[in-house]
């Protein structure tokens, strides 16, 4: 299984737009410009993207990537499904539906914001057809292009999101500032865990590095990957608080498992 982490930043980008800016990264550093969150986990020749936001069409380009079998959402903010539309080409050339996976809630979201991707409508073209096509996904175990994936619910300040377990090696858990005590045991001694941790301060909706330190030590993963850094987030800054076997991620890092 090959991993590769699209993106690690957070909802609006290193640098921001504006006065923000770089904030606190070292603009000299390249592993501080940050795009979308988002991954991409390759598997016997099935290709899964997690996460589509406004950076996702530079970030397939830049990983020469020809096919996306389905597409994981974790939750419905813009930052993670705002780039869905720039998936048509793949259907456009594969003339195969791209499923897309979510809960009930955020395939309701997609459902009004992106109507035209999944809904022939009353008015369209004769030759219209939607390039896409909603798919619920289930707490605990499915199985979707030959990957074993568990579902878990994540707590998000005022939202709930969906955190991914792969193969039972591999998780994938963005967004996330709590969780059910039972998540802990599904993910227990993974290989990999890339965790959204915005920042040293703690935060109302995502996992300071901290909490992301403890999770890490108390799932006993092999390595941690931070991700969803904000602007606060320099990555020799970060890199220097880190604890063993905790790095914070970079756009482009992959991973083979
Ligand atoms: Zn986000
Ligand atoms: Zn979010």
């Amino acid at each position: 299984m090959k991993i590769t982490l699209l993106g690690c930043g957070t909802s609006v980008g290193i640098p921001a737009l504006g006065v923000i800016g770089w904030g606190k990264c070292n603009p000299k550093n390249p592993k501080n410009l940050r795009q979308r969150s988002s991954i991409l986990i390759e598997n016997k020749g099935k290709t899964i993207l997690v996460d589509a936001g406004p950076d996702v069409r530079n970030q397939l380009l830049n990983a020469n990537i020809m096919n996306i079998d389905a597409v994981l959402i974790t939750h419905g903010h813009a930052d993670h499904i705002s780039g869905l539309p720039e998936l048509r080409p793949f259907y456009f050339a594969n003339k195969t539906k791209i499923p897309i996976y979510s809960n009930d809630l955020t395939l309701k979201q997609l459902k009004i914001q992106f109507e035209y991707l999944f809904k022939k409508g009353k008015t369209s073209p004769s030759y219209y057809k939607p390039p896409m096509s909603l798919n619920k996904i289930y707490y605990g175990n499915n199985t979707i292009c030959g990957f074993d994936i568990k579902v878990l619910k994540q707590y998000h300040g005022n939202s709930n999101t969906l955190g991914f377990i792969f193969n039972n090696n591999f998780a994938y858990c963005t967004d996330v500032v709590d969780m059910p005590k039972s998540n802990f045991n599904y993910l227990k001694n993974m290989d990999l865990f890339i965790i959204g941790a915005l920042r040293e301060e703690p935060h109302e909706a995502h996992a300071h590095f901290k909490l992301a330190f403890d999770w890490s030590k108390k799932i006993n993963s092999k390595k941690t990957i931070l991700t969803h850094l904000g602007v606060q987030s320099d990555y020799d800054y970060v890199s220097s608080i880190c604890p063993k076997n905790v790095f914070p991620g970079y756009d482009g890092m992959s991973f083979e498992l």
